[in-house]
């Protein structure tokens, strides 16, 4: 009998399709096929070799072409991914096109991936020395003067380097070459002495190495934990191992990478989707090849071959950047513990501001919780005040007490961060005179004016139209923005204190690579200034001159129907406020609140961040949420709302009955209109994993055939994390 190979493809149906073995080569599991696919070819990994097919193996079709001698996923891998799509429901293709760099999905040989070097040559020196380039090209020639250097240093130094590099090497001024120049590596930097509480940390996980353990780090921005990191990957090092290092945005690696870089005196091979393919394709396989030792990057290198591992950490692990919204719905954190288990390595996830979920696990003995207390350096923790803003005088939102600090500090020669979560002018532009509001068309919410631009934007769609000069219904001229956005508050600091520097940092004024950390540079340590921006505002390079922290409104939190609003809000102001104070000068947070009374808001101020989010989890098992329940979310969006409900109508019918199975729905979605889409969800709750996810494969493959849905776009959502 001759044998079947089940390979996944890149199409989104869960299942395997199988093909007979190829005509040349030995096929094995986790190598790449070419294979026909109706009237494509496709590119597939073997998933299992079975001695006989699903269906008659007189009409299955033979695979085209071998495209690996040797599987390029390793058996651990292989079992990861497949359990990963079974989780999340993905379809197996998905989950292999999420692990692999584009590039190894396509039917080309893999590329050699010696370290790529760049040097001048004779007449690229002469060039240098005469000064004859200019631009991106002269820039190039003056980087490389020093010595040659590897494409990742290029890419750090000079983005958009390669076409600069391509028409100096047709030039003949550079050339490219695998080979390491021989004055590397860098000579390690040297560590600070760690403290108890550091020291402690390290000697723990130290002692996991070699084993599956679940550790959370918990300790605020700065006290630390990066330094405890550092000390980790060391060890690992020195036993000839790899690490991996996840972080949530590559906004925060560059800074990262200089640090393990010098520190380790390694490459520090950085993985993320900014990355030209080619590179991330490189950088994958000298992972695979164990020549890469230190991994670092954001959610996708969660895939990351590790032959060699030694262990994996995730520096944030609260943030919602580690779970994909779209597509293949995973989590890169908790993939991060399945692939620790797999590997047999202990996983380090760091947070000043731990999720709920892992915080039960910590609680329920799952994890061991490791503390950084105290913070190196800094006098003490800041000191936080709730100002009541009821039936205040508020300037352009800005209450008196709010502006009176402000003042203070900058009177003093510090900086002062004032933090409002809204971009734009204002969320709202109304008419005095009839009430009308400016509202999007294809969403049914507010516009936000942008006054700079003279433009009404749509948070959600992008949906954009000039600022109208009179109201549209009754013709008055008297139109009023409503709210502030940070481009108010902007406007409003300015001409309050015309002579402190004002810089805003939000997405509008940072859209460029690297803008942020610009804006940031221009800030000197020892002149007055005044930031004001979104949670962006919340990361980024120490500020030791920032003593003040203003939050100016978080109200919108408190009144969510998300239950997670409660934890989203919580973290949000402590990693703002922690902004405050990082060096020897004290630093202090005012937030003001039409609910000083809100007990989240009390027991944050009073207590930290520990305190509330264990009210905030005793909240949560009353009224069963998670992480005590697990949900799974079916989302459906038509361009019309009978389309929506008669597929969750029939989705809902399709369902298995089961008394441990809560379903709440069909309901229209949080917004139930978006980009002229009408959007409703289905959502199912049960108090046990097992219980869900028995029942789900099945229900996915009845959705799949079900008339209706082929009149809307549809998707399951297992642990969702945005109702
Ligand atoms: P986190 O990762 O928790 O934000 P870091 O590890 O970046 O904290 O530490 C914050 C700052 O304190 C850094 O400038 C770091 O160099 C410094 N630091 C950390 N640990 C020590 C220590 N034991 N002694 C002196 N400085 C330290
Ligand atoms: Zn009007
Ligand atoms: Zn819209």
């Amino acid at each position: 009998m001759p044998a079947v190979l089940r390979v996944a493809l890149p199409v989104p149906l869960p299942t395997l399709f199988d093909y007979l073995p190829p005509a040349a080569g030995e096929a094995c599991v986790g190598s790449r096929v070419l294979v026909p696919f109706g009237r494509h070819k496709l590119v597939g990994v073997v998933v299992a070799i079975d001695a006989e097919a699903a269906v008659g193996s007189s009409r299955l079709k033979q695979v085209l072409r071998l495209l690996d001698d040797d599987a390029l996923l390793d058996p651990e891998l292989m079992q990861t991914l497949a359990w990963a799509a079974g989780y999340w429901l993905g379809a197996p293709g998905e989950a292999y096109a999420n692990a692999l760099p584009l590039a190894l999905r396509e039917a080309k040989p893999l590329p050699p991936i010696g370290d790529e070097y760049w040097s001048l040559t004779g007449a690229g020196r002469s060039a240098h020395d005469a000064g004859s380039r200019r631009g991106g090209s002269k820039a190039l020639l003056d980087l490389l003067a020093a010595g040659a250097l590897s494409a990742q240093e290029l890419s750090e130094r000079q983005p958009g380097w390669r076409d600069a590099a391509r028409r100096l090497a047709a030039a003949g001024l550079l050339e490219p070459s695998e080979r390491p120049p021989p004055d590397r590596p860098l000579p390690p930097s040297l560590a600070p002495q760690l403290s108890d509480e550091q020291q402690q940390a390290v000697a723990a996980v130290s002692a996991s190495l070699g084993q599956y353990q679940p550790f959370l780090l918990d300790g605020v921005t700065g006290s630390g934990k990066t330094e405890v990191y550092l000390a980790l990957i060391e060890q690992v090092l020195a036993q000839g191992k790899q690490a991996l290092l996840l972080v949530p945005e590559i906004g925060l690696a560059p800074q990262t990478v200089r640090r393990l870089r010098e520190r380790l005196g390694v490459i520090v091979e950085v993985l993320h989707s900014n990355l030209s393919e080619g590179d991330r394709a490189r950088a994958w396989l000298r992972a695979r090849a164990s020549s890469a030792r230190v991994i670092l990057g954001t959610r996708s290198a969660v895939f990351t071959p590790l032959p060699q591992a030694g262990l994996i950490i995730v520096d944030e692990e609260h943030d919602s950047a580690y779970k994909q919204q779209e597509g293949f719905r995973y989590h890169a954190r908790d993939l991060a513990l399945v692939r620790a288990r797999a590997l047999g390595v202990p996983v380090l996830l760091g947070s000043g501001t731990p999720s709920l979920e892992s915080l039960a696990n910590a609680e329920a003995g799952r994890y061991r919780t490791l503390h950084l207390r105290a913070r190196p350096g800094a006098v003490r923790p800041p000191q936080v005040q709730i100002i009541d803003m009821r039936a205040q005088r508020l300037e352009h939102g800005m209450s008196p007490a709010l502006l009176g600090a402000v003042a203070d500090t900058v009177a003093r020669g510090e900086q002062a961060l004032v933090f409002r979560n809204r971009r734009g002018y204002a969320p709202v532009l109304l008419c005095h005179a009839c009430g009308w509001h400016a509202g999007c068309p294809r969403c049914d919410r507010p516009l936000t004016l942008h006054a700079g631009r003279r433009q009404l934007i749509c948070h959600h769609c992008d949906y954009r139209q000039r600022l109208p000069a009179a109201c549209p219904t009754c013709g008055a001229g008297d139109l009023k923005p409503q709210g502030q956005g940070t481009e108010r508050l902007e406007e409003a600091l300015l001409a309050q204190f015309p002579q402190v520097p004002v810089l805003r940092v939000d997405r509008e004024t940072t859209r460029r690579r690297d803008a942020f950390e610009q804006l940031l540079a221009t800030l000197s340590d020892d002149q007055p200034a005044i930031l004001v921006g979104t949670q962006m505002l919340a990361k980024g390079h120490d500020l030791p001159n920032l003593t003040l922290v203003a939050i100016v409104g978080v109200d919108e939190g408190l009144h969510s129907v998300d239950f997670r609003a409660g934890e989203r809000l919580a973290q949000l102001v402590v990693q703002v406020a922690g902004r405050a104070g990082r060096a020897r000068k004290p630093g202090r947070v005012v937030l003001q609140t039409h609910q000083p009374e809100h007990p989240l808001l009390r027991s944050l101020l009073a207590q930290g961040y520990a305190a509330a989010a264990r009210e905030l989890l005793a909240e949560r098992r009353l009224i069963q949420l998670p992480p005590y329940s697990h949900q799974v979310l079916l989302r459906a969006e038509a361009p019309q709302r009978e389309q929506v409900d008669a597929f969750l109508a029939a989705a809902h019918a399709a369902l298995p009955t089961n008394a441990q199975l809560q379903i709440a729905g069909p309901m229209p979605a949080p917004m139930p209109l978006r980009a002229g889409r009408h959007r409703g969800q289905l959502l199912l709750e049960a108090a046990s994993r097992r219980t869900l996810h028995g029942m789900l494969r099945s229900w996915q493959l009845a959705l799949i055939a079900l008339p209706a849905a082929r009149k809307v776009r549809w998707s399951l959502d297992v642990d969702p994390i945005d109702l």
